[in-house]
Formats: C-alpha cells, structure tokens, sequence
C-alpha cells in the first residue's frame, strides 16, 4: 500500500518541488496551504505522515501539530525558515519527529521520511538487548554545561561540548555541517565547513581516549553526521 503523506506548505514552488520528489519515491501526496484545510484533511483521510509548514497564512504549523497530537502519533516533520524556529521545535516538546531547515534539497526531505517511516513501521533493526545506549551512557548537564561518559566527565572545549550536546540531544537525527554551523557556531558567522568536521575529529579522538569503543558519531555521506543510539 502507498504511504500517504499530508504536505502543509503555502508557498507554491516549495510544494511543487516536494510534491514533485514525493511523488516520484511513490508517495501519495495531499497539498494544502492553510492549516484549517490540513485539519481537515487530516480528519478526512489520516496520513501515515505529516509534513508541516510554520508560517501559514491562517496560522501555524506548531498549532496545527498540537491539535493532530490529541488523537494521533503519526509522524510529523517540520519545514522551517528561521532558526529561531527549530529552537522550539526541538524545546517546545511537540513531539515532532523531525524537522528540515529551508532551503532544503527535495532529495534530503524523501530521505527523511523514508527513514522516519521505515522507523516507525518497526522495521528498523532493533539492537540487541545487551547493548548499552549510548545516550544513556553519554550523560548530558545543561545547567553546567558538562557531558559525562560513563559517569566521568570529559574535559571539552566550548564548542566541542555545543557540537556534542547538539547530537546528544536528538540521537540518531542526521545534522547536515550547515545546520551544525548555525547551531553551534551561531555566534562566529564566519566559520568554515571544515571547523565542523575538525570538531567531530577532536571529539571522537577524546571519546576514544576515554575507551568508547566504534564510532558513536557517524558519518553520512553527502548528509552530515549522527550521534549512533546504541553501542
Ligand atoms: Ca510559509
């Protein structure tokens, strides 16, 4: 059975792009453009996944994610235009699965709702029991500004604590170097792409030094990086 996807989107270029590479991965697509129509047309016919514009000209993606939440986990991504924004997508506890920075590649979209699809069909490998999870093991204090590996702390610099505390928050999401460098280097604009990637180095040679065994953050080529769930 084709996957249906609800895409809430008013700009018309943007949608057809998407709609465009959802169509072409096999999904089957409803479009809006104001978040009453989304409502709708979810109660009409609920999708196996949301895709949900912020800024809608009868509203907002945030409202419209809250009222789907009362009946429904179905999986909702965000599409977002400012950075102050995936600050309360990621703080305001919506529940979200995850969100894409515009603008974005079509491509990166198809690839996340794949994998947020293919995640919450069950059908993602499960770990076996024995394993630790990392973020579990990886202790994180945002009061003190302190990330803990297997209850000692690791002696990081500013940044190299941003960047892990950044993976570390939403373990497994893949974070293109873009997003790393406004997140973490919001306050030095003038950062170059391979400051991002001299980081994760730093990091995994302290996190090795530590004994952490494999790599806990992984590559994903042309995509970013991750921090890996479980050992
Ligand atoms: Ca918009």
């Amino acid at each position: 059975m084709r996957k249906r996807i609800l895409l809430l989107e008013d700009e018309q270029a943007i949608a057809d792009t998407l709609l465009y590479a959802l169509q072409s991965e096999g999904f089957e697509v409803r479009h809006v453009s104001l978040a009453r129509q989304a409502l709708d047309a979810f109660h009409d016919t609920p999708p196996d996944l949301a895709i949900l514009d912020i800024g809608v000209p009868d509203g907002n993606g945030f409202d419209v994610c809250r009222t789907m939440r009362k009946t429904s986990e179905l999986p909702i991504v965000f599409l977002t235009a400012r950075h102050e924004e995936i600050d309360r997508v990621l703080g305001l506890e919506l529940g979200a699965d995850d969100y894409v920075v515009k603008p974005f590649s079509p491509r990166e979209v198809c690839a996340r709702v794949r994998a947020i699809l293919r995640r919450s069909a069950g059908t993602a490998p499960v770990p076996p029991p024995a394993s630790p999870v990392v973020a579990d093991v990886l202790t994180l204090d945002e009061q003190a500004q302190r990330i803990g590996w297997a209850g000692e702390v690791l002696a990081l610099t500013r940044y190299e604590y941003l960047l892990l505390a950044t993976l570390l928050r939403r373990p497994e999401r893949i974070f293109s170097r873009t997003e790393l460098m406004s997140l973490v280097w919001g306050d030095a604009p003038h950062t170059a792409d391979r400051t991002v990637d001299a980081h994760i180095k730093l990091l995994r040679a302290k996190l090795r030094a530590r004994g952490v065994q494999g790599d806990v953050i992984q590559t994903h080529r042309h995509m970013g990086y991750s921090l890996r769930s479980h050992a």
